[in-house]
């Protein structure tokens, strides 16, 4: 068998950094993310991956006309007033061209026309299910909002990334209840669980979870299929976040790698899943160093496919997998 490999991608350009402190500082990455996306799908179609693109709803429109339309009409009341995407509307441009950091439609065309790309959501305004202020009225109006984004593309949505992995099992049921098959639930040591924002992000979590990037702190978490059940929506929880290329860390990039081709073989050894999260803006800075690892990590698994069969599958098809497993020949 060999295991599966999964990669998931948060596709949500401006609308994911809108509270960070240093947000100025990230938009050249963002606008680096439209011309890295090409480059993602052209390595993706070349080692013939599948992966899922988990896309905030914001993105499928082409003008702000089309966009206010569309907004759901109960919408979360954050504490932190920063992670309303509602309160940004003032700054979005009229359209794609003239906004490349709000708008996604012709990107979303292109992984659509690339085989073996799932196009999955990351709720309509990338909402952030653990922080305070949400509720399941307003998620569910968010959800069918984003599940409409998806009808303009002849989309039926069934995986879901949560925003800022604050994977809230109380959501689950409205999800199920919407056709969503998949979620995406976090690593499972302490470091990951899911937590709003503060929790999350303490200076000693943020330290670990770096060390963990480069140093075997919490294992290779690969996931044997029987542990995920087949409660819907199936819980196919991350293994690993691919961080991007940190100059003053270079000299350990060789660890970086090896952390993750160690969690390749692990999987394909075991006969277990390993999911693999990318943020297309990370590669929007230093592209071709990126880019590069990426290649590296995907020759890799090329590699383990022929040696072992381990498979490369988006969150729908491993889904598909899982609900009718192929049946053994005796
Ligand atoms: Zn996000």
């Amino acid at each position: 068998m060999g295991g599966i490999f999964l990669i998931s991608l948060d596709f949500e350009l401006a609308w994911g950094i809108l509270d960070l402190p240093g947000k100025k500082t990230y938009l050249p990455r963002v606008i680096g993310a439209r011309k890295a996306i090409p480059k993602i799908l052209d390595l993706f179609a070349h080692h013939d991956i599948h992966a899922t693109w988990a896309t905030v709803g914001f993105l499928f429109f082409e003008t702000k006309e089309e966009l206010l339309e569309a907004l759901p009409g109960e919408r979360p009341r954050y504490k932190e007033k920063k992670l309303s995407p509602y309160d940004y509307l003032h700054v979005v441009g009229r359209d794609e061209k003239s906004d490349g950091l709000h708008f996604g439609a012709s990107l979303i065309e292109k992984i659509m026309g690339t085989p073996g790309q799932e196009i999955g959501t990351h709720t309509f305004s990338h909402y952030c299910c653990l922080e305070e202020g949400v509720d399941m009225v307003s998620f569910e109006s968010d959800v069918a909002a984003a599940l409409r984004a998806g009808e303009r593309f002849g989309l039926q949505l069934e995986s879901f990334v949560f925003p800022k992995n604050q994977y809230n099992p109380a959501f689950l049921p409205i999800l199920r209840e919407m056709g969503i098959k998949t979620v995406r639930g976090n690593a499972q040591s302490w470091i990951y669980a899911p937590a709003s924002k503060m929790q999350y992000n303490t200076t000693g979590k943020r330290i670990l979870r770096l060390t963990d990037a480069y140093v075997n702190l919490t294992g290779h978490n690969v996931y044997p299929s029987q542990v995920l059940g087949k409660d819907i929506p199936i819980n196919l929880p991350r293994s690993r976040f691919l961080r991007p290329y940190i100059k003053s860390l270079g000299f350990l990039e060789p660890r970086r790698l090896k952390r993750i081709l160690d969690d390749l073989d692990a999987a394909a050894a075991s006969d277990g899943l390993y999911h693999l999260c990318l943020h297309p803006h990370n590669f929007g800075e230093d592209m071709d160093t990126n880019l590069r690892f990426l290649n590296r990590i995907l020759s890799h698994f090329s590699n383990l496919r022929k040696r072992t069969g381990m498979k490369s599958l988006s969150m729908r098809e491993t889904y598909g997998l899982m609900v009718n497993p192929p049946r053994s020949i005796d």
